[in-house]
């Protein structure tokens, strides 16, 4: 049987300037107790508002600071409260480990599960599954899940305070997400939920790369002064929901095999997980032997919104180190294989070092 079409998402998605005062409104239908998980910048940008919207509706709230990484001890320390507490709903607020922290918890103790995502550097808000790392802040696992969060609820105003650097990282995440897809749909690739590439998760997949050509810039602009904007607000919905919905249904290719590549490399430890995608994408443009139109559009995007361009920009000085990150991002398993006629370290190194070769040239 050919592979079956799929396409999942959050149950509701909603956003807008302090939308979180409709926190109690959107979730009452899923209990009346809640464990908020929330990250520190999380708990102090946010509380306020949440307890706000429950103000005399007899509801049981639990604010839990947790530790900072999604690995098995704050998951079971989490888990502990649910039930001492009996919590019927559990809420990630923050960034990628508070949401993969929560939805993990949720999922063992069969809780439903709401987001509240304070930035949007990566996919974790939408996506049906967790990245667990282990106590020590290393990789462990993919925890896959049966379905995506009830709810996800994105307050504007808590992403244009947090610092833009966050945007800058989502949108470049967000820029590899319909090339992925892309690359996926020609060589017929399952998806992160293993199914076939559906036209609606292409069609949010083109969206999101639209999104970020026409609204990108000013966006940043918008979010370095903390101004909420229409072009502000139409960015944050395409890194948090076309490019979480769309990777999770589009499936990846080169731009997130690379991103594993360079983990590696004690030296790019600093550089976050989105510029990383983004230098990744104009590598997996180049060995796809892209238009020079579209290769010469993103990297004018990049360049324009500071997403890097060269090995320098993510931390590389030695060329001889990038043949360890294209050794690993060739590894058994991963995502560079959905390329059409598949990549070898080799192909891929010259392909990276021939983006770097290219980015420079913005710099001279
Ligand atoms: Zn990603």
């Amino acid at each position: 049987m050919a592979m079956l079409k799929l396409l999942r998402a959050p149950l509701k998605y909603i956003q807008g300037k302090d939308s979180l005062l409709n926190f109690y409104e959107e979730t009452k239908n899923l209990g009346s107790s809640f464990l908020f998980i929330c990250s520190n910048s999380g708990y102090k940008n946010c509380h306020a508002k949440i307890e706000k919207s429950f103000e005399n509706t007899g509801s049981k709230l639990h604010f839990e600071i947790f530790g900072g990484i999604s690995s098995n001890s704050e998951i079971e320390k989490m888990r502990k409260i649910v039930r001492d507490e009996h919590v019927e709903v559990v809420v990630g607020v923050g960034g990628g480990s508070a949401i993969d922290t929560a939805k993990a918890t949720a999922y063992y103790e069969k809780c439903p599960v709401t987001v509240v995502p304070t930035v949007t550097a990566t996919d974790a808000p939408c996506t049906g599954l967790s990245v667990i790392y282990k106590d020590d802040g290393t990789f462990d696992k993919y925890l896959f899940y049966p379905k995506n969060p009830e709810a996800v609820i994105v307050d504007s105003k808590v992403i244009a305070n947090a610092p833009v650097k966050f945007l800058v990282a989502g949108m470049g995440d967000a820029l590899g997400t319909y090339f992925e897809a892309r690359a996926c749909s020609r060589t017929d690739s399952p998806s992160l939920e293993n199914g076939g590439v559906t036209l609606s998760a292409m069609a949010l997949c083109k969206l999101c790369y639209e999104t970020l050509m026409e609204y990108g810039y000013q966006a940043k602009l918008s979010c370095e002064k903390h101004l909420i904007t229409p072009a502000l607000e139409a960015v944050i919905e395409a890194n948090v929901y076309l490019s979480g919905v769309g990777a999770d249904n589009g499936g990846l290719a080169v731009s997130h095999s690379v991103y594993n590549g360079f983990t590696v490399l004690e030296e790019c430890k600093n550089t976050m997980h989105g510029p990383l995608v983004a230098f990744g994408t104009i590598a997996q443009l180049i060995l796809e032997k892209a238009p020079r139109e579209e290769l010469k559009k993103v990297m004018d995007f990049c360049y324009k919104i500071g997403l890097p361009m060269t090995l320098k920009q993510i931390g590389v000085t030695d060329e001889k180190r990038v043949n360890i990150a294209a050794e690993k991002a060739c590894a058994q398993g991963e995502t560079v294989h959905n390329l059409v006629g598949d990549v070898t370290p080799g192909q891929l190194y010259d392909a990276i070092l021939t983006a770097d070769l290219l980015g420079q040239k913005y710099f001279k």
